[in-house]
């Protein structure tokens, strides 16, 4: 692994630090040499060597930055605040627009190996779907795979559906089996052909896709053929069947499906709720399969309960959220320090607004913040010279090897 360490500058005056393991390369080394970092106090503008990130600035105490600088954070942090704050006051649109369209059944859409024989494989390498569809027909299994991908990726489902059954019916399909029922078994559950789906996904071997799809197949049927809530086991066995989700924004898991389903079924149904209606009992009780408690997570039990109207629920998610994020935002290193002042005041003034439920207030309150120029690029305000703002201006990724044996 190459040591990064980066180069921070103001585009002003000629206050400068690196940050990272130190650069005494080629010096004899002990552990404790080894172990030492070029750190930054993002609270006084401090540079100064540590043990490690996170101790404290001989100053002023603040956990001390040896990495990624937290202020180049505090802009999208802000701006998390502000959706969830929009959404409180019933809009939500800034909301919608951060959170991420994630994927319901996944498939591989990397190209197949180049096989020479079949110029259609390298063209889809290369990214030319047009060229790939106007290229001869294959022969192969694998230039059949070739023309699958070339039409999925151009968006003709039925024409990829064709070619991976080709794909499976030629005489060298055995290596690409697996691969053609993953792909086949998605298109016909995106199609909502749970059968077809089923079919060919119990055939697609035991990848993370495959384990994904048939999961999730599941759990479109449940909802479809469940007025309420599907049953907990069925979803919990879903959850085991996928075990390695992660709480990354914007990976997949079953309860953040199952969620998705159900606020489409409300909004089916009857459009907005009312608060005594029973759909809103089993949102509820959807919220208990969360898998994880992250803002993203949290962020989408907001905007669904926002999209079918159940405003005490809305109040309830956004307050609890903006009530988090403000908190955590006033710990954070730079927040601390006289430079950004203005902000640690603006984040005071929002929580007081969030504490007498006052979300339009609150987002006043961050609103300048938001538009300033240094935030918006990732820069903090220079503290030294006043004028200027400090950004990452350089990264060095050299010496890695070096460094590893050194240990
Ligand atoms: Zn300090
Ligand atoms: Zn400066």
């Amino acid at each position: 692994m190459p040591v990064t360490r980066l180069h921070l500058a103001c585009d002003h005056c000629d206050a400068a630090a690196w940050l990272g393991p130190r650069a005494d390369r080629g010096a004899v080394r002990t552990k404790a040499a080894a172990a030492s970092v070029d750190a930054w106090c993002e609270a006084c503008q401090l540079a100064q060597a540590a043990p490690g990130a996170g101790a404290p600035c001989t100053r002023c105490g603040t956990p001390l930055t040896a990495g990624a600088p937290r202020f180049a954070e505090l802009w999208g942090a802000l701006q998390e605040c502000d959706a969830v704050l929009a959404a409180w006051t019933g809009d939500p649109q800034p909301l919608r627009t951060l959170l991420p369209e994630r994927p319901r059944f996944l498939t591989d859409l990397a190209p197949p190996a180049i096989d020479a024989a079949e110029p259609v494989t390298e063209l889809v390498a290369r990214g030319d779907y047009a060229g790939a569809l106007a290229a001869a027909k294959p022969a192969t299994a694998q230039g059949w795979a070739a023309r699958a991908i070339a039409h999925e990726r151009r968006g003709d489902a039925a024409a990829a559906t064709a070619d991976w059954s080709r794909v499976l019916e030629a005489h060298d399909a055995a290596s690409l089996h697996a691969r053609a029922r993953l792909a086949r078994g998605s298109l016909h559950a995106r199609a909502g052909e749970w059968d077809a789906a089923e079919a060919d996904l119990a055939l697609a071997g035991e990848g993370f896709e495959a384990r994904w799809d048939r999961a999730a197949v599941r759990v479109h049927r449940a909802v479809e053929i469940t007025p309420g809530l599907p049953d907990a086991a069925l979803i919990t066995r879903a959850q085991t069947q996928v075990p390695e989700v992660t709480p990354y924004w914007s990976d997949p898991t079953i309860a953040r499906l199952l969620w998705t389903l159900l606020v489409e079924r409300s909004l089916e149904r009857q459009g907005p709720m009312r608060s005594d209606c029973p759909d809103v009992r089993v949102l509820r009780a959807a919220e208990s399969f969360f898998e994880f408690d992250s803002f993203w997570d949290r962020a989408m039990m907001l905007l669904g309960w926002t999209r079918v109207n159940v405003m005490r629920e809305v109040a309830r998610h956004a307050s609890l959220l903006a009530e988090a994020h403000l908190h955590a935002l006033t710990l954070e290193p730079p927040v601390r320090g006289q430079a950004l002042a203005p902000l640690a005041a603006a984040i005071e003034a929002a929580r007081r607004a969030v504490h007498l439920r006052e979300p339009a207030a609150a987002r006043a309150a961050l609103a300048p913040m938001l538009e300033r120029a240094d935030l918006r690029h990732y820069r903090l305000p220079c503290a030294v010279c006043g004028v200027g703002s400090v950004g990452v201006d350089a990264v060095d990724e050299a010496g890695g090897e070096e460094d590893e044996t050194a240990l």
